[in-house]
């Protein structure tokens, strides 16, 4: 939704509504909502926590640990964090005529649900003569969906419209407010715990510390350390990547920020940071303007075409990591015990369940959002059918079969990916890593793995399952 220009209604305060844009510094909502009496909020919509399509209690966990950080920082500047649970619509509307708002300021999202849900918040509000605000502020440029090529089309290819993306204007960053005029009145209200949202357990491990200021150390340690290296080793799973992710999915790092961060747009390792930057918007562009691609292929040639196996046996091996293809096993393994994973590995176990398991792309979309705290409606989207050929990737099915064996050989050589997540192979030797299961039996005794019982023989034949996967998509794309 584009920002509107009307006149705010009402003198009084205004509400920052906070949903996925958890920071004070670069938010162009907050800039806005501080010219008088602001209060901030959160609203916990059980649509999207505890009933959506793709609940997650490692996303939730992650993301009460940002509002707590976010609610200290508020603290700090004067103000607080009202929390309430309840429809958007609804509650807002509640607040603002309690507390005397006129307008209600927010940053604008790219999921169809998020789309849906805005428009009926923005009725809600005008009904109740309370002024709807959207503003950018999730990308590096304010509208990727705007983005469009000579012929005034969207790009479906990413190249192009990174280039276009390129030369967008970037906006001047938002400051950061030095001091909140609170509105004064509501009762803040509390933070749930992921139980006491009736989610479960949280996974255990948190490898992220949540919130803003972790971020803004995490990026500048980036910066200092990994940046210069980046384009060498970003595929490396061991590590080499930024692992900014989770905090770019909540907003807790304004992308336009960290783009001006990187300095100069000089040297091998900026121009790659900068390209996967462009990659996340270029999947907000085609969701936004392909929003049929939740559920369905972006290629016509693909809907309900592609065969896909139901295998239950071959999903939960997956899923548990237990195919037997060490990098396979260690990237669904690091997926449940730090809801992220590295993004080759992710391209691999993708791979593997679509075109070695034969197994519906959704299946795997479905299971990342589950377990990824920076779940990402567009970016796993457009992952998940770039990897299974059946999305923007201009190119063909069969160049985009990722050998599991020959990924580690090159990306994980001396095991030390592997070996961090698959324990039962703490003790095989280097040449066996990769093909555990050609250890002869007196190797295996050895190592202190048995193939068959302390980690699993493989689960299929990769070389028979590429064939199988090419007549497939070959009958497929006719
Ligand atoms: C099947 C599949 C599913 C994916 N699902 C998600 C998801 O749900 N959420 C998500 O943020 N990323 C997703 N990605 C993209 C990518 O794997 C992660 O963004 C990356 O691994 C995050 O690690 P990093 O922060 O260290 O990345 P870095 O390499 O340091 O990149 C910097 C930032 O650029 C963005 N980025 C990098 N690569 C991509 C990419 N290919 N697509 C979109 N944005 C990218 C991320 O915001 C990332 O934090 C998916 C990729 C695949 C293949």
């Amino acid at each position: 939704m584009r920002a509107r220009q009307d006149q705010d209604r009402g003198e009084g305060g205004a509400i920052m509504w906070y949903r996925r844009d958890l920071r004070v510094h670069d938010l162009p909502a907050l800039a806005k909502a501080v010219a008088g009496p602001v209060l901030p909020c959160f609203i916990l919509d059980d649509r999207l926590l505890s009933r959506g399509r793709f609940v997650s209690p490692a996303r939730v966990g992650f993301m009460l640990g940002c509002l707590r950080q976010l609610r200290s920082s508020l603290r700090e500047l004067g103000s607080d964090l009202v929390v309430r649970r309840g429809r958007p619509e609804e509650v807002l509307v509640e607040l603002a005529a309690a507390n005397g708002a006129g307008t209600v300021h927010w940053t604008t999202d790219v999921s169809p649900w998020a789309i849906r849900r805005d428009r009926a918040v923005a009725e809600a509000l005008d009904a109740a003569g309370i002024s709807p605000r959207a503003h950018p502020g999730s990308y590096v440029v304010d509208e990727p969906g705007a983005i469009r090529s000579g012929q005034d089309r969207p790009y479906t290819v990413f190249s192009p419209f990174a280039k276009a993306w390129d030369r967008v204007e970037r906006r001047e960053p938002a400051p950061a407010p030095t001091r909140l005029v609170p509105l004064p009145g509501p009762d803040p209200g509390s933070l749930p715990t992921v139980e006491e949202l009736g989610l479960g357990a949280a996974p255990a491990t948190v490898s992220f510390e949540p919130g803003e200021r972790a971020a803004r150390r995490t990026a500048r340690t980036f910066i200092e350390d990994g940046l210069a290296d980046y384009a060498a080793r970003r595929d490396l799973p061991a590590g080499g990547t930024s692992r900014l992710s989770p905090y770019i999915r909540w907003g807790c790092l304004s992308p336009l920020e960290l783009e001006q961060m990187l300095g100069p747009a000089e040297g091998e390792g900026t121009t790659a940071f900068r390209a996967e930057l462009a990659w996340r918007e270029f999947y907000a562009a085609v969701l936004l303007n392909y929003p049929e691609v939740v559920g369905r292929e972006f290629q016509p040639r693909y809907r309900g075409t592609l065969q896909w196996q139901r295998d239950d046996r071959l999903l939960e091996a997956w899923k548990a990591g237990r195919t037997g293809f060490p990098l396979v096993d260690a990237g669904m393994r690091q997926l449940l015990a730090e809801g992220w994973m590295h993004n080759r590995v992710r391209m691999v176990v993708a791979s593997f369940l679509t075109k070695d398991l034969h197994l519906d792309w959704r299946e795997g979309e479905r299971w990342f959002m589950e377990h990824l705290i920076d779940g990402d409606v567009a970016s796993n989207n457009g992952g998940w059918q770039w990897v299974s050929s059946v999305g923007t990737d201009p190119a063909p099915y069969f160049q985009r079969m990722f050998n599991p064996m020959t990924q580690q050989e090159r990306f994980d050589p001396d095991g030390e990916y592997v070996r961090r997540w698959v324990h039962e192979l703490a003790g095989v030797e280097r040449e066996h890593l990769v093909r555990p299961w050609l250890m002869s039996a007196a190797e295996q005794q050895e190592a202190g793995c048995r193939i068959g019982s302390d980690y699993p023989a493989p689960v299929v034949d990769h070389a028979e399952e590429r064939r199988f996967a090419v007549e497939r998509y070959r009958a497929a794309a006719g």
